[in-house]
């Protein structure tokens, strides 16, 4: 849990320099995924999903990007040349109607500020078990870690299951892509 929390906290201070040094809005995406091990072969699955949907919808304005990995799980940075509520809406846009979009955890920052649901007038995200505010099931630990856990694998069983051999595919060849890019 502490090495968690300690990741959490590099990714941070890795996005605050991202924003000084650019002086641009950074978007960071993550899978939303609970418990202790955010590195499931499930949650490295979704990440690709995400990863690939990031690069596509923001390839116009990428100016840097990076991907990370840790005790929090994957996370794709990338700095943006691209009014910061624009990116929010479209982050929010996949959150909301993606499939995978429930798992998927989009935040802009500027000058280390995240872009919160509010500062649009949005409503706040909603809880994958129950409906009500994530945040509030999230704080006051109101579901069973085994029950949330067992919702979202099957979110993303039913989602790699409906696909065609051809899409997977696809998605494998991005990802080795994606790992020459990093050598
Ligand atoms: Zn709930």
């Amino acid at each position: 849990m502490m090495r968690i929390l300690e990741d959490r906290e590099k990714r941070f201070l890795r996005i605050l320099k991202l924003n000084e040094e650019y002086k641009l809005p950074v978007i960071c995406g993550k899978i939303n995924y609970p418990g202790n091990d955010k590195n499931t072969l499930k949650a490295g699955l979704a990440f690709n999903v995400l990863y690939s949907l990031l690069k596509d919808t923001f390839k116009d304005h990428e100016v840097y990007s990076e991907t990370n990995e840790g005790f929090d799980g994957k996370s794709l940075l990338m700095v943006l040349n691209v009014p910061p509520k624009e990116a929010k809406k479209k982050a929010i846009n996949i959150e909301e109607f993606h499939q995978l979009g429930r798992l998927f955890d989009i935040d802009i920052y500027v000058n280390g500020q995240p872009i919160s649901r509010r500062d649009l007038g949005l409503n706040v995200r909603k809880c994958i078990v129950c409906g009500d505010d994530a945040g509030i099931c999230t704080r006051q630990k109101r579901h069973d870690l085994r029950e949330v856990i067992e919702i979202i694998d099957k979110i993303i069983d039913d989602y790699f299951g409906a696909l065609s051999y051809d899409d997977i595919n696809w998605m494998i060849k991005r990802f080795y892509e994606k790992e020459d890019e990093n050598c």
